[in-house]
């Protein structure tokens, strides 16, 4: 059975990818990075969520000579050109201060009508080969910004995302449903593909 390491320590992001790939009828077995502990973090210093993606993937297949798989995400809103994007977890300032980033792009909104706050999640899912050979592939979720948070699930920017077709904010979804329509449920679906092309 081939290895696949996934460029994450965070275990329910590797719960979520081992049922993704075994839906799309992988046999492989993935790892997260957890079980080399020995491996540095990689700086994500690309601009777009294709390069750090493919930064870390890249990374970790180096490091372990295993086939890589890692993936970078965001929200995206369009009256501010695309921003917080790549600065998603640091909007605010402090690295992963959910509470905080979404507060102030509250704020930064409160003057913009309801017919311009459209928004979506991002997120792209990169395969690296230790052999350099790459894969990138683009998960969306479309929606449209509340003025006030909603729903206990979820994390990040999920209480003010409302996608478009739902009534519900994506932390008033069942996590299930969410993984359903997700950008990164939708990033990995299409990498799993990628994955059986290139390894089978
Ligand atoms: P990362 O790709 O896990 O580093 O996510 C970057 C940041 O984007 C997170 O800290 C969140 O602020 C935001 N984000 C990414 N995906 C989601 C999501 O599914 N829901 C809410 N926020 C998200």
């Amino acid at each position: 059975m081939t290895r696949l390491i996934l460029a994450t320590r965070n275990t329910g992001k590797i719960t979520e990818l081992r049922a993704i790939l075994a839906e799309a009828g992988l046999a492989h077995e993935l790892v997260g990075a957890d079980a080399y502990p020995d491996i540095p973090d990689v700086k994500e210093t690309g601009v777009t969520f294709a390069e750090n993606a493919l930064l870390k993937a890249h990374a970790l297949a180096r490091a372990t000579g295993l086939p890589a798989v890692a993936d970078d995400s965001g929200l995206c809103v369009d009256v501010l050109g695309g921003a917080p994007g790549i600065f998603s977890a640091r909007w605010a300032g402090r690295h992963g201060d959910d509470r905080a980033n979404l507060e102030l792009l509250l704020a930064q909104l409160s003057d913009i009508a309801d017919e311009h706050r459209a928004a979506h999640f991002a997120c792209a899912a990169a395969l690296a080969l230790p052999d350099g050979t790459e894969r990138v592939v683009e998960g969306r979720l479309p929606g449209t910004l509340r003025r006030a948070p909603a729903g206990t699930g979820g994390f990040g920017y999920d209480p003010i995302l409302q996608p478009d077709g739902e009534t519900r904010t994506c932390a008033e979804l069942t996590p299930d449903e969410k993984n359903a329509i997700s950008h990164r449920g939708r990033a990995f679906r299409a990498l799993a593909e990628v994955v059986h092309d290139l390894l089978g």
